[in-house]
C-alpha cells in the first residue's frame, strides 16, 4: 500500500506551527509496513485542497489527512473527499449527540456551525468518534482507494490514530515490519559500515541500515514478517553476526544510551565510582546522574580545574604538574588515583585536556587524557577530538564513559 500524508492548514503552510502530525504519522505508518511516498501540506483553500487530494490519489492508494475537519467555512477536507468519491454527506445523529455532550462537558456553547462536523458519508464511510474534541474522523474507501481524515489538534489526532485507525490498517496489512537497533560507540558511521558491508550486502530480509544519530553510529535491522515472533526469528541470527563482527563496539540494543548501560553495569557488579574532571567540567558526573538510582554507585564528582585543586583535592604532585603539565598522561593518572583514594571508591576516573579554542601548555586543542584507576592499576587513554569547545568536552565525557564500560 502506497501512502501519502496530507496536512491541511494555512498555519502549517506559513510556518506558524510545526507539522508534528506528519512526523507522528510517518513513523506509525513505517511501523505498520505502509510505505509513505509523499508528505504534502496545503492551506485552507478549496481549489488547492481539491487539486491536492485528486493529485494525491493519482499516486497513492491511501491518503491520511489531518486538519480541516473544524466547523468553519474553510474546513473542507471531508467535503472534498466526498466529492472525489462521489458520495453524499448526511447528518450522523450519534456524532451530533457526542458533539453536544462535549460542549456541555466543557461548559461552552455549541454553534449551528458545529452541526457541519457531524456530517458523514452516506455510504462507504466509517466514523471515528472523537473522545478528545468535537470533530469525528472519517475513513472513506472505494475502488481500492482509501482516505483517513483526522482532526488537526495532536491531542485528538494521536489517540484517534492509535485506538481506531492503526488496528484498522494493521488488519489490512499482510506483513508487518519489525526493527531492532544496535548502538555502536566510538566507531564512526562510515567505519562501522566498512566493517560490516559484506553482511549488509548479503541481506535481503531482514535488511540492515547504518546511520548516525546524536554522535553515535547505529545499525537498524528490519525484518518483514507475518508477526513479531517470526520477525524476531529472522533478526536474531543477523544481530548475532553483526555483534560478533563489531565486538564490544556494540554497547546496547534498542532504546538505551551509554549512561544507562554503564550505570547498570556498575550497579550489577556493585562497584562504586568517583570522578575527577578537568576539561569535562562535571559532564561525566552529570551524565551518570541522569540515571535514577546511580547514588548506589556514584560516590562523588570533583571539578578540579586549577592546578591547586588538582594538588590539594586529589594529591597530584607539584613536580608532576611542573614537569609534564596539567594536560598530561602523568597528571591524569595521579588525578584518577587521587580521587579513588580520597573518596574510597572502587574506581577513579579522571579527565584533563585542551578543550580550546586556544591551545595550552603548547599542546593542541582536542588533546584529552582519560585515566581510569581500578584494582591498583591505572589505564590512561590519549585521545584527539575535533570540533568546538563543547563538542570536545562532550566527546571526552562520552569516551570516558565508554572506556569505563570496557
Ligand atoms: P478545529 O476544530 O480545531 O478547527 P481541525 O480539524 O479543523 O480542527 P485545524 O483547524 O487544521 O484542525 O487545526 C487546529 C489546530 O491543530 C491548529 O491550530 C494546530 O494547533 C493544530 N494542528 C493542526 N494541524 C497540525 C499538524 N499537522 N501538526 C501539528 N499540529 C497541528
Ligand atoms: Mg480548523
Amino acid at each position: 500500500m502506497k501512502a501519502e500524508i496530507l496536512a491541511v492548514g494555512t498555519e502549517l503552510l506559513l510556518g506558524d506551527i510545526l507539522n508534528t502530525n506528519a512526523q507522528f504519522l510517518a513513523q506509525e505508518l513505517a511501523n505498520l509496513g505502509i510505505e509513505v511516498y509523499y508528505q504534502t501540506v496545503v492551506g485552507d483553500n478549496p481549489q488547492r485542497l481539491k487539486d491536492t487530494i485528486f493529485h494525491a490519489f493519482s499516486r497513492a492508494d491511501l491518503i491520511i489527512t489531518t486538519g480541516g475537519l473544524g466547523p468553519t467555512e474553510d474546513d473542507l477536507t471531508k467535503e472534498t473527499a466526498a466529492e472525489y468519491f462521489g458520495e453524499r454527506l448526511i447528518l450522523d445523529e450519534r456524532a451530533l449527540g457526542r458533539i453536544r455532550k462535549y460542549f456541555d462537558r466543557t461548559g461552552r456553547v455549541m454553534t449551528e456551525n458545529n452541526v457541519k462536523q457531524a456530517m458523514v458519508p452516506e455510504k462507504n464511510g466509517i466514523v471515528l468518534y472523537n473522545d478528545n474534541g468535537t470533530a469525528p474522523g472519517i475513513i472513506m474507501e472505494k475502488n481500492g482507494k482509501m482516505i483517513v481524515m483526522l482532526p488537526g489538534p495532536p491531542r485528538e489526532t494521536i489517540p484517534m490514530f492509535q485506538n481506531q485507525v492503526k488496528p484498522y490498517l494493521a488488519k489490512k496489512q499482510e506483513f508487518t515490519f519489525v526493527s531492532r537497533i544496535l548502538r555502536v560507540a566510538e566507531v564512526g558511521e562510515s567505519a562501522m559500515e566498512e566493517r560490516v558491508k559484506d553482511i549488509i550486502d548479503a541481506q535481503t530480509n531482514p535488511t540492515i541500515a547504518p546511520y548516525a544519530k546524536d554522535g553515535e553510529a547505529i545499525l537498524r535491522i528490519t525484518a518483514k514478517a507475518r508477526d513479531e515472533e517470526e520477525a524476531n526469528r529472522l533478526i536474531d541470527p543477523v544481530a548475532a553476526v553483526l555483534k560478533e563482527r563489531l565486538g564490544d563496539a556494540v554497547y546496547g540494543e534498542g532504546e538505551t544510551d551509554l549512561e544507562t548501560v554503564v550505570a547498570e553495569q556498575l550497579l550489577q557488579k556493585q562497584l562504586t565510582l568517583a570522578v575527577a574532571e578537568s576539561c569535562t567540567g562535571g559532564m561525566i558526573a552529570s551524565n551518570l546522574v541522569e540515571y535514577p538510582g546511580i547514588s548506589a554507585a556514584l560516590v562523588e564528582g570533583c571539578v578540579t580545574y586549577s592546578n591547586e585543586a588538582k594538588m590539594h583535592r586529589l594529591g597530584v604532585k607539584a613536580e608532576t604538574l611542573e614537569k609534564y603539565g596539567a594536560v598530561s598522561e602523568e597528571t591524569a593518572k595521579e588525578m584518577a588515583e587521587g580521587i579513588a583514594r580520597t573518596s574510597g571508591a572502587d574506581i577513579g576516573v579522571a579527565t584533563t585536556g585542551v578543550a580550546g579554542p586556544e591551545s595550552s601548555e603548547g599542546k593542541p586543542v582536542g588533546l584529552v587524557y582519560i585515566a581510569i584507576a581500578y584494582k591498583g592499576k591505572t589505564e590512561v587513554y590519549t585521545c584527539h577530538f575535533v570540533g568546538k569547545r563543547n563538542k570536545i568536552r562532550e566527546r571526552a565525557a562520552y569516551t570516558a564513559l565508554n572506556r569505563l564500560r570496557k
